[in-house]
């Protein structure tokens, strides 16, 4: 296949725009694509501290590439977040990762662990919780303990946001998810940029949001962004990863789906009730919409059954 723009060959099919890109026009693309979302929507304010969440895999080391290679052009200072949830033959690999990227990159790396900030980690949460009958995921305890710590690290660095790399397809099954589970409030907060609702909380920012994970992780494959080819243990009891094939599998006849799932998400959300008004967590003074926040409850029950064995 070669290139719409110039004849050259093809590296990519943009197939909801019905064209074809090789590498140099893809790439300005791309990059032009997450420019435009950040100024748009008005993610970042010049002279702000933005906080990056990594994990090592390829969607968020290429978004601390282009922050860091954007930086100047933004007027941000970036720093790196990663959260090393203590998952054996896993999470180790992606951090050596994001640390050897974030060194050559010249971005500085903050590491909090489930270990030092909670006291466990996730694989000692996780069995704990299957002694009890696993009334909890591991993707749920994750997710909560994650955006707790995410957001405190935020905080302690003086970051005014904090983002993310949840692209289009992230975003469309995150809906599906919400909407399976009846999470109105969860569908009606989530979108490319969050406000202060809390001191305390750091506003959130997805400046890929509306680009699909194929061109996110093309744009990392001719970037020589590399990860760890090492999956999750427990992404298996993710209702994420069934919906995930799913969505893929309609996409392939049906290449505008996903953008069609995020249209709907984005006209239904203004609709909904978004819970809340956000109050201080009786236990640890961070946000909450109920009375103690869902990482201390979660915290405390966890801390239960590991403390009857
Ligand atoms: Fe956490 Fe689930 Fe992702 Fe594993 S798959 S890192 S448990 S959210």
């Amino acid at each position: 296949m070669k290139c719409s723009l110039c004849g050259r060959r093809a590296v990519i099919r943009i197939g909801y725009a019905g064209v074809h890109l090789c590498e140099e026009h893809f790439s300005s693309y791309f990059e032009r694509r997450f420019l435009e979302a950040t100024r748009l929507l008005r993610m970042f304010e010049r002279g702000e501290r933005v906080a990056v969440a990594v994990s090592g895999g390829k969607d968020s080391l290429t978004l601390l590439y282009l922050m860091s290679k954007h930086a100047d052009a933004l007027g941000v200072e970036v720093v790196a977040v990663l959260v090393d949830e203590g998952i054996r033959g896993y999470r180790e690999e992606k951090a050596r990762a994001a640390e050897a990227y974030a060194k050559e990159w010249g971005v500085e790396l903050v590491v909090k662990s489930f270990r030092e900030e909670l006291g466990f980690t996730l694989d000692e949460a996780v069995s704990a919780l299957m002694e009890d009958g696993l009334r909890y995921k591991p993707c749920t305890v994750c997710g909560v303990f994650r955006r707790y710590l995410l957001n405190r690290a935020a905080l302690e660095l003086g970051a005014g946001k904090l983002a993310t790399a949840h692209n289009l397809d992230d975003e469309a099954q995150a809906f599906l998810m919400n909407a399976l589970q009846a999470n109105l409030p969860s569908i009606a907060r989530e979108g490319p940029r969050s406000e202060r609702v809390h001191e305390k909380l750091v506003p959130r920012v997805k400046p890929f949001y509306f680009i699909p994970e194929k061109e996110v992780l093309t744009y990392a494959l001719l970037h020589g962004i590399e990860s760890p080819p090492v999956e999750c243990p427990y992404i298996v009891y993710s209702l994420r990863h069934p919906l995930r094939r799913w969505l893929n599998e309609v996409a392939e006849r049906d290449p505008s789906v996903k953008h069609r799932v995020i249209a709907l998400k984005n006209a239904l959300a203004p609709l909904l009730d978004r819970g809340g008004p956000f109050r201080s967590c009786r236990v640890c003074g961070m946000p909450s919409s109920g009375e103690v926040c869902k990482a201390c409850q979660l915290r405390q029950y966890i801390e239960r059954i590991l403390a009857s064995r």
